[in-house]
């Protein structure tokens, strides 16, 4: 089995749905106690929404490319960065490592892709729905992201970090997002996107008004299929326990 190198802590929350996840899916996929090789470094999330916050995104490359290359040099076999929004330095994470970097963009496009999916909305904080790194992403892979309002994105954005990063998950927050979603779909989306790793915390992408594609069980599938060497993931499958 390979190792599975995270990149976590963005927030830790979702970090541990990510551990849950990967050890899960290989012990259904492998029966008996068997359980993921994995490899966590876990960063102090607000040094990293210091620089979020400050706009220093070549300072956050250099920071989370250190922590690439100390996976790497731990025996990692590849590497997953457990947050969309700091995909926006992925590629220089992935200049400074010779593992290949799973991108969680790829493997939400190509679940999409596969369902026929089009149009899709993007719930994710500011910085992935603004930055265009995301949505310049998924239009390589044909999809044209719809993000909210700006009103709206202003509201996912605060439930991402004042609620769900802190441990919080609200009903009223809950109600809110669906209301988002019901406008999009009004709107002509056909599918809503979870883009931000803890918003699976909130939100069951099978109870949706439209479908829904869960960006951590699917980056966290990609993995335990990287892993296991080609096994076939789902979202479910990696989602649902044994
Ligand atoms: N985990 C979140 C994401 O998937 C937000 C935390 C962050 O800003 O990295 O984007």
């Amino acid at each position: 089995m390979r190792k599975i190198g995270l990149i976590g802590g963005m927030s830790f929350e979702s970090s541990a749905v990510y551990y849950r996840m990967v050890n899960e899916a290989v012990r259904r996929h492998l029966g008996g106690l068997h359980s993921a090789e994995v490899l966590l470094h876990s960063v102090d999330f607000q040094s990293i929404v210091d620089l979020q916050m400050a706009g220093r995104w070549a300072d956050a490359a250099k920071r989370l490319s250190d922590v690439a290359r100390a996976l790497e040099a731990a025996g990692a076999d590849c590497v997953l960065i457990c947050t969309n929004t700091m995909h926006l330095v992925a590629e220089e994470v992935q200049a400074a490592i010779g593992i290949p970097l799973i991108n969680i963009i790829d493997e939400t496009a190509k679940a999409m892709s596969a369902a026929g999916i089009r149009r899709p909305l993007l719930l994710a904080t500011r910085y992935t729905m603004e930055h265009g790194f995301y949505a310049d992403r998924m239009a390589g892979h044909g999809i044209e992201v719809m993000i909210p309002s700006p009103e709206d994105r202003t509201l996912v954005h605060d439930v991402i970090f004042k609620e769900l990063c802190a441990g919080h998950v609200h009903d009223a927050s809950r109600t809110a997002l669906h209301a988002v979603i019901a406008e999009a779909k009004a709107n002509g989306a056909d599918a809503v996107i979870l883009g931000c790793t803890e918003i699976c915390l909130i939100l069951d992408p099978d109870t949706l008004s439209l479908p829904g594609f869960d960006s951590t069980a699917l980056h966290a599938g990609a993995a335990v299929a990287f892993a296991l060497d080609g096994t076939e993931m789902t979202q479910t499958g990696c989602r649902k326990a044994a």
